[in-house]
């Protein structure tokens, strides 16, 4: 009997990571990937558990799962499994709920897709040593493949629930990340992303997240490392030679130069001290400015992502106008903007001075706007200038969209297939394109790869980019 399995994944980068692994341990035991959770025989949802708003979606999903596909056997992962058990207990119909510690072994743990009359539970405590994964994630329609290098946090941000959802931080054994990245370029992935939860206390044994980069860089095939978010205090700043390309003689990275791209995504989260100091962050408003300075001293033109929480409780509106100002003053070309929002089993979910929910909303909007306005004015700056973009896929604006290193979102109108293949792209304008109205930076194609690494000239009036390639 061959059964199918589908996938739901809310949440972080990590959670992608995760479910990519569970993917390929399901297909291994004989399942099929079903294209939807109402045709599956078994519907896994990887839980997130770090808001309210996250928490309520996931339970909105369970449900509806439920509503589409009753004889369907259910499985909770993940974080929310693990925060709050009993919660997901209470919905009638769910036949698995396996916390953080052991969501990794479910294709195990389920021994076929059947409705049970009682949910299984396994929601252990999480254990402090450092761990393997077993196998290699699946990424069947990704050109990128995330790889997970570190799991938890020791920080205990007042906002955030990790450390109790994730644990303690401990990190991936060394000669398995690499394992994992070898598979994972041999399958023809030729961009990872470093991800974790607190990415720059990697560390196994004598070795940290600078070691393994470089183990990584001379990994034939490989062209780009980027690191997912990693908290300020934590970077070591030899990572900025490899990103700039002015890696010391001692770290030569060999064939190919440096490959870890030029961006950085660091949580600013405010830019009032007493916020910061409420929200135990381990920095001061001047420490986060000079250490941009610092960075984009060292490597010019980086692109700079942050997140920044509206709403915290005690954040007036003088604290907010120095977050606005701050944000403003710092060339950061990604912002998230996360609004407050109490939750339960974290220190500020008892906090006083809570901010009126109009107030949450109307900052809100005021640093989304702002954070469009920056990404336009740093997408803006590529106009006129010719980028290498490794190129993802077509969307249904018609244009093969890709990034560059610094994380710009390009886009070529351009008939023939692209993905996985890096080209040059001379930049007219920037443009909305897509269901999100995202920005984009637009252009003409001009060189593509034939083969790793060589680049050929497009001709003007190539109707594809393999009639480019053939050409002698
Ligand atoms: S550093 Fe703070 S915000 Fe980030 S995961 Fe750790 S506790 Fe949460």
């Amino acid at each position: 009997m061959h059964y199918t399995v589908a996938f739901e994944t809310l949440g972080c980068r990590l959670n992608q990571a995760e479910t990519a692994h569970l993917h390929r341990s399901f297909m291994e035991k004989g399942y099929a990937v079903a294209e939807n959770s109402a045709q599956a025989d078994l519907c896994v949802v990887n839980t997130c558990a770090l808001t309210s708003q996250a928490a309520s979606k996931c339970r909105r999903r369970i449900r509806s799962i439920l509503r589409a596909n009753p004889d369907a056997c259910i499985a909770a992962v993940g974080c929310y499994a693990q925060t709050d058990t009993e919660v997901l207990r209470a919905i009638e119909g769910i036949d698995y709920i396996i916390g953080t510690a052991d969501k990794m072994d479910l294709a195990s743990i389920i021994p076929e897709p059947a409705k049970l009359p009682e949910a299984v539970v396994v929601t252990r405590r999480m254990p402090r040593d450092g761990f393997s994964v077993a196998g290699t994630g699946y990424y069947p329609s990704h050109t990128r493949a995330n790889i997970k290098i570190q799991e938890g946090c020791d920080f205990v941000c007042s906002f955030c629930i990790i450390p109790t959802s994730r644990g303690p931080a401990r990190s991936r054994d060394f000669d398995d990340i690499l394992r994992e990245t070898r598979a994972l370029v041999a399958e023809g992935h030729r961009e990872i992303i470093l991800t974790g939860i607190n990415l720059g206390t990697y560390r196994d044994r004598d070795k940290g997240l600078v070691e393994l980069i470089e183990a990584q860089s001379r990994i034939e095939g490989l062209e780009r490392i980027r690191m997912s978010s990693i908290e300020p205090t934590t970077i070591d700043e030899r990572l900025f030679d490899y990103m700039s390309g002015g890696a010391p003689e001692e770290y030569d990275v060999g064939r190919g130069g440096p490959k870890l791209c030029p961006y950085l995504h660091i949580s600013l989260q405010s830019g009032d001290d007493g916020v910061l100091e409420a929200m135990r962050r381990r920095y001061t408003a001047r420490e986060f400015e000079d250490f941009v300075e610092l960075f984009l001293g060292r490597v010019p033109g980086a692109g700079m992502g942050t997140d920044v929480m509206v709403g915290f409780p005690g954040e007036d509106d003088e604290a907010f106008e120095r977050t606005y100002e701050l944000v403003s003053r710092i060339p950061f070309t990604h912002i998230h903007v996360f609004s407050f929002s109490a939750r339960k089993g974290t220190a500020a979910y008892l906090m006083k001075n809570k901010v009126p929910a109009a107030a949450i909303a109307e900052r809100s909007e005021r640093m989304h706007e702002l954070g469009e306005e920056k990404k336009e004015a740093y997408y803006s700056r590529c106009i006129g200038t010719n980028v290498r973009v490794l190129f993802e896929e077509r969307e249904t604006s018609g244009y093969f969209v890709g990034f560059t290193d610094n994380y710009v979102k390009v886009g070529a109108k351009h008939a023939g297939g692209l993905s996985n293949r890096f080209g040059d792209v001379a930049i007219r304008e920037c443009v909305r394109s897509g269901p999100a109205n995202a920005l984009l930076a637009a252009g003409d194609l001009i060189k593509i790869e034939r083969a790793a690494g060589d680049l050929v000239d497009i001709e003007r009036g190539a109707e594809s980019a393999a009639e480019a390639i053939n050409k002698p």
